[in-house]
């Protein structure tokens, strides 16, 4: 795969879900503290029978009901957390509340990133501005790496999410760049890689468990691993 080191970048954006943490590992294991209290408060066995994957699945029922373009993560939670008393057949007082205090401590107090993260950025961080876009919702200080990016760009702060065009271009302005001095990494072909072709900005697929690519969509470059970017990059 030929080096980067010629291609005059300046400035590399990063997706932030499951490119720098492990978004998935998170929240089930937060979803699950939600299912240990549920099955401590609802007494009779119902929410015994409750798997955490149905829970992610009346989730995800909400999600799909809710209108307008942006998701509101915190408002779909309340309602699912309503819909998982009402299937377990809850009558007493509303707990929805304490669910999602439950869900929210370990939601946003046990993110870490992935292991290749911090070296890659050490690595980077001389040579580049680096900074975040990101469509969630996992800003850089839950998971201890604020001061590490120049800009942090998150579609529920700016309206418009990726692949919409002007979130490239947002990035490219944050980091002071031109589009094609941008380098953007994210493990999405869709919203990452081929929003990022778009609007003439390189792209990096991270394809940390080696899936097949049948999309169509040719990212730039391919790495399995953040560290190998420096030397896609020509640092040594
Ligand atoms: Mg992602």
């Amino acid at each position: 795969m030929p080096r980067t080191g010629d291609l005059n970048i300046s400035a590399i954006s990063f997706d932030v879900d499951a490119t720098l943490i492990d978004t998935d590992r998170v929240i089930m294991r937060s979803m699950q503290s939600v299912r240990d209290e549920l099955i401590l408060c609802v007494p009779g066995g119902r929410a015994q029978d409750l798997s955490v994957e149905q829970m992610w699945y009346i989730r995800d029922q909400v999600e799909k009901g809710f209108t307008g373009n942006l998701r509101d993560y915190d408002e779909i939670r309340k309602r699912s957390f309503i819909k998982m008393l009402d299937h377990v057949g809850h009558t007493g007082p509303d707990i929805s509340t304490r669910l999602n205090e439950v869900y929210l401590k370990h939601r946003y107090e046990e993110i870490e990133p992935y292991g290749d993260v911090v070296p890659a950025l050490n690595a980077l961080g001389p040579h580049f501005k680096l900074g975040l876009l990101s469509n969630g919702n996992n800003y850089p200080e839950y998971f201890g790496l604020a001061e590490r990016f120049d800009f942090a760009i998150f579609a529920q702060d700016i309206g418009i999410e990726k692949p919409d065009p002007r979130t490239f271009q947002i990035a490219a302005r944050r980091a002071g760049c031109d589009l094609d001095q941008l380098l953007h990494v994210g493990d999405s072909l869709e919203t990452d890689v081929e929003g990022a072709q778009a609007v003439g900005v390189r792209a990096v697929w991270l394809n940390r468990e080696g899936k097949p690519n049948d999309s169509g969509i040719k990212p730039d470059y391919e790495i399995a691993l953040l560290t190998e970017l420096p030397a896609l990059l020509g640092i040594d």
